[in-house]
């Protein structure tokens, strides 16, 4: 996670505390022998994909079956979102964007990595990627159709440059045929890249 540095205002800030204490715990426990790094990454793996993003699949199904905080959302994403509880270090000040038929956003972190982590966990790999932070900004409907997603010539594709100060959330579009399922059905078709908006949410029925 050594890559998760701040910039910005942040060249010089100390990595954050909880950063630290992963770092020393994974120290210990390898010299002492009680973990292998094959199961740290299957952790790191599990952090990444599953446990993580299913805090901001929550926010996006109460978005979605609840017009007022889906309002509340797109206001002021840091003080909607915590009313979840989900808040802290590298979610502190949140955008939500909305993806539209007429607008998808995308985000990426040009400088480096910059993530929510309370709402997504850990950022994928390919976040973290100098193929993708320099050509998301210059070629970002050929960076999507990588992704499997075809955004219509019609609908503006909007990038957006997270930071330490300032992280984007996209708030994926409701899948048409949705209409009659829970907020806890919903939670399912919510994925991790739907809300990094290098993907959209899944069609009812189809895994996600
Ligand atoms: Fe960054």
């Amino acid at each position: 996670m050594s890559h998760d540095h701040d910039h910005a205002h942040g060249h010089d800030a100390p990595l954050p505390e909880v950063v630290l204490r992963v770092k020393a715990l994974e120290a210990l426990l390898t010299e002492k022998g009680l973990v292998d790094t094959a199961a740290l990454d299957a952790i790191v793996d599990t952090y990444e994909k599953k446990i993580g993003p299913r805090n901001g699949a929550q926010v996006v199904a109460k978005a979605w079956t609840d017009p007022a905080y889906k309002a509340r959302l797109l206001a002021d994403g840091s003080k909607a979102i915590a009313e979840l509880g989900y808040s802290g270090v590298q979610g502190e000040d949140m955008v939500v964007v909305e993806n539209t038929a007429q607008v998808h956003n995308m985000v990426v972190c040009t400088l480096c990595s910059c993530y929510p982590w309370p709402t997504l966990g850990l950022p994928p790999v390919w976040y973290k990627s100098a193929p993708y932070r320099s050509r998301a900004v210059i070629d970002p409907r050929g960076v999507l159709r990588e992704f499997g997603v075809e955004i219509p010539a019609t609908t503006e594709v909007r990038v957006w440059d997270s930071n330490a100060e300032l992280r984007y959330f996209v708030l994926p579009e409701r899948p048409a045929g949705t209409e009659g399922l829970s907020e806890a059905a919903l939670i399912e078709l919510v994925t991790r890249d739907s809300m990094i908006g290098t993907g959209l949410a899944g069609k009812p029925g189809a895994t996600a």
